[in-house]
């Protein structure tokens, strides 16, 4: 049977022991072959592409996925060096953890088998996202924060990601005054370099959002461009977010109902159980060095994009895992139609 698939080129640490939806497999059956068809800037104008997700024809009668199985058998018995000579011999990145080098070795191969021996065109890079916005919200905490603890957003962040370019073309950044605990704890500002005066001086979360509305609303994104937001784990979207909107009383946004969740696809896509994949185990495993001040939600932000960028330099397609349905954390089944988040509107906007 053929069929189309799409491969690609305190609070927190709650979090970090919360993760336990069931494991998505790394592949699955894809988009319906009419959508593939569709063009990836919705204006119909193209980038240059140097690394997106490629259309591969499952047939797994052709005898190229045995050899792709061979050769991943060899790879399998290499060791760290030998992965690392081989990837250094091919211009690939050579940094990373053996499980690492393996998947990105293994990646290479069965791009280049299947491109070579079943003439595939990447279409399916025409309909992948165009951008990829990374947010990483900070909030009030205290220390040991009681699980009841609401949160207050304090920082709004976004890193907008190019997936053509693999660049960070721009961010936005702006800190929001809390409502309901105004003061800051030292612990607070400790952990996350945000002082009194900074939220003092700051807008409130609908004013911010509204900010952030007109920025994403200017880069063209989801009416020109198609774009998904990705997160470091779900509590950015599910908690801090859901939790603000309730305190603001403002609709939770549409475009951030649904995200990438990187430590469900890092975990899914290099075989790593889900406690290694915090942000520093991430760039660790990675062989990268985080850059900036931990904890700062533009820094997170652009550690967390620079994740995604091996991620899909490594051959993983990043796709929507994760979406709020009813105020619920839902996961999303990997073989859902791939679909660029909708435009932004305002927050005082009724739809
Ligand atoms: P992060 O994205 O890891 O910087 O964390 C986001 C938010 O989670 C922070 O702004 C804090 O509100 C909360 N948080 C993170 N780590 C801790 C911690 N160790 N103790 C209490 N709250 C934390
Ligand atoms: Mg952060």
């Amino acid at each position: 049977m053929t069929s189309v698939v799409c491969a690609a080129v305190g609070a927190k640490m709650e979090e970090d022991q919360k993760e336990n939806f069931p494991r998505a497999p790394d592949s699955g059956p894809g988009p319906d072959p009419a959508q593939l068809k569709q063009r990836c800037r919705l204006d119909g104008q193209e980038y240059p592409i140097k690394a997106t997700p490629t259309t591969y024809i499952k047939d797994f009668s052709d005898p190229v996925y045995k050899e792709i199985a061979v050769t991943n058998g060899h790879i399998n018995r290499m060791t760290r060096d030998e992965l690392r000579a081989k990837l250094a011999e091919l211009h690939l990145e050579t940094r990373g953890v053996k499980d690492v080098l393996r998947k990105r070795l293994k990646n290479f191969y069965k791009k280049q088998k299947l491109t070579q021996t079943l003439q595939i065109k990447s279409e399916c890079s025409d309909m992948y996202y165009d951008y990829i916005c990374v947010i990483d919200f900070e909030a009030t905490c205290e220390e040991n924060n009681p699980p009841e603890y609401l949160h207050e957003i304090i920082e709004f962040p976004i890193a907008l990601m190019n997936t053509r370019t693999l660049e960070i073309e721009d961010t936005f950044q702006e800190y929001v005054k809390p409502e309901q605990k105004p003061t800051l704890t030292e612990f607070c500002t400790k952990l996350t370099g945000i002082t009194q005066d900074m939220v003092d001086k700051a807008g409130s979360f609908p004013d911010v959002l509204q900010r952030v509305v007109d920025w994403m609303r200017e880069r063209e994104l989801g009416t020109k461009c198609r774009y998904a937001v990705l997160t470091d784990g779900s509590w950015d979207m599910s908690k801090f977010l859901n939790v603000q909107c309730h305190l603001s009383r403002i609709e939770y946004p549409r475009f951030a109902k649904k995200w990438i969740n990187i430590r469900k696809s890092y975990g899914n896509f290099y075989k790593v159980p889900r406690t290694r994949t915090k942000l520093a185990s991430m760039l660790e495993n990675l062989g990268m060095v985080y850059e900036g001040r931990p904890h700062c939600g533009l820094d997170d932000s652009r550690n967390i994009a620079r994740i995604a960028i091996r991620m899909l330099q490594d051959g993983c397609e990043l796709r929507v895992n994760e979406c709020l349905h009813a105020g619920q954390l839902v996961n999303v089944p990997n073989n859902s139609p791939l679909e660029s988040a909708p435009p932004p509107y305002s927050p005082w906007q009724k739809v």
